[in-house]
């Protein structure tokens, strides 16, 4: 398939066909008439079409994987945060344009269509949004990349706001069916739970171990086909639900009691039914470990399976196999492939270990300690005994080697051991997973260092290049090509349409920052998306915007760390200063908050009814007009992240220096052109290098200093009682002015900042509030701003998921690219 010259008309036959295929799919796969056919319906009779072409190039792609018997990379995730897939597949193919076309000679509006595919929104946010961007990089690179993860039924909550406040509601993505997905029925394995170990003597005398009167669940496969960027490429996401067994269904029901074997049925489905809406907090819930181990057994006997039709060997199951582990989720894996390879296999253990550890790799994403995974011994005894033996042994033999290279230190056992010892007891499965891997990776330079200086310390010196960095990325084909057509066509005008497939190339974008028509042109692109934001504000939230304003932006989780509250804070100083000097030559700005809150977490729940709150008075106040907007976006999601990010002037990356590992919202945002305001935390420190200094504002203490100053000792009272401006916006918060009937609602947050304030807001506002007036002064300057705004564009080549996969395949996986 080529890629389309820029501008070349469609030739009208094909047109036709296309229009020709959905009226097909529109009687036989949807079976509906065109009198009353629903945007849904032609959704998903479009969506049919684009199946068919993909799926017979999946074929195509799995066959000669097999043909070539290549080296598979497997990513093992709780989290797969994919959003819509029908117009990303349409543009993959290259159908795009030629979809739209026939929508219209139908009369049939092309983006009522589109918006009629619910997300796929099977991920938190950042970490499940990763996995989905590595998919599409490894399918357009000819990875043979395989993701697996769980089909919930009930994907990331909705969020919407009354009365200010967050409410949630259940995400029912399948009620209407799923186009993109093939059930498997024939693709189902057993996976057990609970039970008992017994040990008993071989033929030969070895002990062996049998785990025996389990509860067992089925796990049925569906596939959603992942198809590559103008690439015949297509690979496949599996994705388990949970079935209740045969054998247990047939005991229940014999005993007669028929109503409990339902209810015991749908007990043992509830294992797939929802996804954990905690981000960078740990719930410790026996359900939230049965997923985890529920889509590791299965994708093991799968690729097991799949490894077994030709080889016999496991000896060299590292050379055909490797496993991406997404954060310690899944990181039971190294335990149950131990526990298949010695208790099933009867492998020596040695044997097993080093299969094992070649086999896996994982990928750490947070430093904070209350998102780091454990689970209590205790637990694991209960619903996975001989998973918990089998961590005892791995740890067991691990401390004997750690004791040989260290003879003495009982200290650095007690830190370095995969057992915390409480009380109560419980598994480190950090540690876990990184003594059962032969790589761990951090996701941005300045965490990958930390990460060695902090949490793994000890075991980077006993296992010295096992720690390594891969900065991550984020897919330009669904974050600029499709997200942004009017910037994506600007470029590829210029530049030709290289730069989908190799980002690099926007440098060459770089002289014409200094062509003032070019810069013209990239102004007009961007006023006309703030335009389409301003407009979709008003149609929904009721609320003008200027769109001559700046557009100020922060969309992610709503997370104390990543500083929501500072923003909040400046806000309402710029509040008070329009209204102290009504007549002052204010810059205009709009500022806009989307992200969802943990439902159990209180303070950013508070945090998001204070923005909601403080936009209310603001947005109404006839002295301040159109100066100042304050606008909370409900439900951030994929697709309003498509949305939002073409139309933001300023990017918001405020979190506490040494607390964000990388973050992928501040590279989307300056590859659309917004200018970052940043911390030197996480990757902006990389955008920083990137982009050049000149081009972005950096603020703050740096993770060093936040150190020094948690451990000499934080003050800060001392902020509010020496920043007027500082005291003045808490002191209004703090008055109820933003809360009338309830003029304490807002005392936790006041109380929290002048007490202990953990992530250093006030020691970082003076700074802040300096380079917010660098940010308005230049942007009075629209000439300087702009060249500014390319120049983020242009260097943003690092940031693309293909640099991002090519490093772990080479670094990590030995993975080669496929010839087809
Ligand atoms: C990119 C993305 C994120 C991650 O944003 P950060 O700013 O890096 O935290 C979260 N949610 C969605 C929907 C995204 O698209």
């Amino acid at each position: 398939m080529s890629e389309k010259a820029l501008g070349t008309p469609i030739p009208e036959e094909m047109i036709d066909s296309l229009k020709q295929l959905v009226s097909d799919h529109l009687t036989y796969s949807a079976g509906k008439d065109k009198i009353n056919a629903k945007a849904h319906d032609w959704f998903v009779s479009l969506s049919h079409v684009a199946r068919d072409k993909v799926v017979g190039e999946l074929m195509s792609t799995m066959r000669s994987y097999y043909d070539q018997d290549v080296k598979r990379v497997y990513y093992f995730s709780l989290e797969f945060l994919m959003g819509r897939a029908l117009s990303n597949s349409l543009d993959n193919l290259g159908l795009l344009d030629m979809a739209k076309q026939a929508l219209k000679a139908l009369s049939i509006s092309p983006d009522d269509v589109f918006e009629a595919e619910p997300d796929a929104g099977l991920g938190n946010g950042g970490l499940g949004r990763l996995a989905a961007c590595f998919l599409d990089s490894m399918a357009t690179l000819g990875i043979p990349g395989f993701g697996y993860g769980i089909r919930y039924e009930y994907g990331m909550f909705f969020q919407r706001i009354q009365n200010g406040q967050q409410v949630e509601s259940p995400d029912n993505w399948l009620r209407y069916g799923n186009p993109w997905e093939f059930p498997r029925p024939e693709v189902i394995y057993p996976v057990k739970f609970y039970g008992r170990v017994v040990e008993y003597a071989d033929e030969k005398g070895v002990l062996r171990y049998h785990w025996m009167d389990t509860n067992d669940v089925m796990a049925m496969a569906y596939d959603t086909p992942v198809p590559g960027y103008m690439t015949d490429a297509v690979n496949n996401m599996r994705l388990w639900s949970a079935k209740a067994s045969h054998d247990f269904e047939l005991s229940y029901f014999n005993e007669g009691n028929y109503i409990k074997a339902v209810e015991d049925k749908n007990q043992s489905e509830n294992i797939s039914k929802v996804l954990y809406p905690d981000d960078s907090t740990l719930m410790g819930r026996e359900l939230r470990l049965k997923q985890q181990y529920f889509f590791v057994a299965a994708s093991l006997q799968d690729i097991l399976y799949r490894f077994g039709k030709y080889h016999d060997n496991f000896d060299h199951l590292p050379e055909k196999v490797a496993i991406q582990l997404n954060d310690t989720h899944p990181s039971i894996a190294i335990v149950e492939l131990m526990r298949i390879l010695v208790d099933l296999k009867h492998l020596d253990w040695d044997r097993a270990f080093s299969i094992t550890t070649r086999t896996f790799a994982y990928t750490n994403h947070t430093l904070m300690p209350e998102a780091l995974e454990t689970w209590p011994v205790e637990l694991l005894e209960t619903v996975l005994p001989r998973h918990m033996q089998i961590i005892y042994e791995i740890n067991h033999r691990f401390l004997k080697e750690v004791r040989a290279s260290y003879p003495g230190d009982n200290e650095l056992l007690r830190r370095i051991s995969i057992i915390d010892d409480g009380p109560p007891k419980k598994v480190r499965m950090a540690h876990l997973a990184f003594v059962g891997s032969h790589r761990v990776n951090g996701v941005a330079k300045i965490h990958t260092d930390l990460m060695k200086e902090t949490i793994f310390s000890d075991l980077e010196r006993f296992s010295p290049g096992k720690i390594i960095n891969i900065t991550n990325g984020i897919t330009p084909r669904r974050w600029l090509k499709q997200a942004n057509p009017g910037l994506s066509s600007l470029i590829s005008g210029k530049i030709g349409p290289g730069w989908t497939k190799d980002l690099a190339l926007l440098k060459k974008l770089i002289p014409l920052a200094e062509d003032g028509d070019f810069r013209t042109s990239f102004r007009e692109v961007k006023q006309h998306n703030k335009e389409c934001l301003a407009s979709f504000i008003k149609n929904t939230l009721h609320l003008e915007v200027p769109a001559d304003s700046l557009f100020d932006v922060q969309i992610k989780r709503m997370h104390e760390y990543k500083r929501q509250l500072l923003n909040v804070l400046h806000v309402v100083t710029r509040y008070q200063e329009i209204i102290s000097s009504p007549g002052g030559d204010h810059q205009p700005r709009t500022v806009i908050f989307s992200g969802k809150a943990a439902p159990g977490y209180q303070m950013a729940k508070l945090i998001i009814r204070l923005i909601n709150d403080v936009g209310e008075i603001v947005n109404h106040d006839h002295r301040v007009g159109s100066r100042l907007k304050v606008v909370f976006i409900p439900n951030y999601s994929v697709s309003n992240a498509e949305m939002i990010i073409p139309a933001a002037d300023l990017s918001e990356q405020i979190s506490t220096a040494g607390t964000e590992a990388s973050g992928t919202g501040n590279m989307k945002l300056s590859l659309n052109g917004a200018l970052t305001i940043g911390t030197l935390d996480g990757a902006n420190i990389e955008i920083a290098s990137e982009v050049g200094e000149e081009n972005i504002f950096i603020f703050g203490m740096k993770a060093g200093e936040i150190l020094h100053l948690k451990k000499t000792g934080y003050r800060p009272w001392e902020h509010y009682e020496t920043q007027k401006d500082l005291k003045q916006a808490i002191d209004l918060i703090g008055s109820g002015y933003f809360s009338p009937d309830q003029p304490t609602l807002y005392k936790p947050i006041v109380d929290s900042l002048l007490s202990a304030d953990p992530f250093f807001l006030l020691a970082d506002y003076a700074s802040y509030r300096n380079a917010q007036r660098a940010v308005d002064l230049a942007y009075r300057d629209q000439d300087r701003w702009a060249r500014s705004s390319i120049l983020n564009v242009a260097n943003m080549g690092k940031f693309s998921s293909d640099r991002t996969i090519l490093q772990y395949a080479n670094e990590i996986w030995g993975a080669r690219r496929i010839e087809r």
